[in-house]
């Protein structure tokens, strides 16, 4: 197992893709901490999981990622438990989609916050004990809308662009120091986030579920097949690699081809 001794926290992992992270990483022998939310005895069910299925340490941490205080505590607190943070997968996000000008504010703020400032504060918080350590992953969930736009998504689609850059400075900032910064971009992978946008865009379109699929979700992915999360959690997997000591400050695309057009 190549990750045996790492220590990781993956926000965002009560469900999707974090989830699948989260899995991943424990199977190649790296003590994790979950976050997100959810019904407390299905967390617990994951958490106890991932430490019968992989013989490691699992933790879990409810801090709500809107939360600047919240954030930091969690950091030290996965340093105090685990001992440190050797890898962060920055996954947390949530979405909303509405015509420009009946944009909600409060939805503006909080898909800043939860999409692109705790990433911010993550990283600053986990930054430290990774330079002294010489040794870091930083990856960041971006999606296939940090380099592309969709109308009806401008909190979503700024945030993500926001992802992207500040990937960019951090994988330059930390070169020097065994750390790295990428991110990864995905299409239209099959989550609970984007079932749930389903009845948004079927209002905001004038759409029927099925239209919404097959017009709006996959007619922006060539392959027209949806991305699953183990294939994001593998490329997060590779990233934690030796062999991905090279690779920061880039922008993974994995979304069928969408971004090739
Ligand atoms: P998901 O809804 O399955 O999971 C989102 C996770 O974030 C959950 O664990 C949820 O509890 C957590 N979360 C939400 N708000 C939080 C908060 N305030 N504090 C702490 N945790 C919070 O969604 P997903 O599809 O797995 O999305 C994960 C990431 O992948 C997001 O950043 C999303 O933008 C990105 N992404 C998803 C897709 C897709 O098609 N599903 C595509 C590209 C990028």
């Amino acid at each position: 197992m190549s990750l045996t001794s790492r220590k990781a926290l993956v926000t965002g992992s009560t469900s999707g893709i974090g989830l699948a992270c989260a899995r991943a990483l424990a199977r190649e022998g790296a003590d994790v901490c979950l976050n997100g939310f959810g019904p407390p005895e299905a967390i617990e069910q994951e958490r106890a999981a991932i430490e019968s299925e992989f013989g490691v340490r699992c933790i879990y941490n409810g801090a709500d990622m809107s939360k600047p205080a919240e954030i930091a505590a969690m950091v030290a607190r996965v340093t105090a438990e685990l001992g440190a943070v050797d890898i962060l997968i920055n996954n947390a996000g949530v979405q909303y989609v509405s015509p420009i000008e009946e944009f909600p504010v409060d939805k503006w703020d909080q898909i800043i916050a939860i999409n692109l400032s705790s990433a911010f504060h993550a990283i600053r918080a986990a930054t430290p004990g990774m330079k002294v350590r010489k040794w870091g992953r930083i990856i960041n969930t971006a999606s296939a809308h940090s380099l592309v736009a969709s109308p009806f998504k401008a909190a979503y689609v700024a945030a993500k662009h926001g992802i992207a850059g500040l990937t960019k400075t951090v994988g330059l900032e930390l070169a020097t120091f065994g750390v790295t910064c990428n991110c990864i971009s995905p299409g239209y992978v099959w989550t609970p986030l984007v079932e749930k946008q389903i009845p948004d865009t079927m209002k905001a379109r004038g759409m029927t579920y099925e239209e919404v699929i097959d017009k709006v979700l996959l007619a922006a992915q060539p392959t027209k097949q949806f991305v699953t999360v183990d294939q994001v959690a593998a490329a997060a997997v590779f990233l934690c690699s030796d062999a991905a000591s090279q690779i920061t400050g880039t922008n993974i695309s994995m979304d069928g081809g969408w971004t090739a057009a």
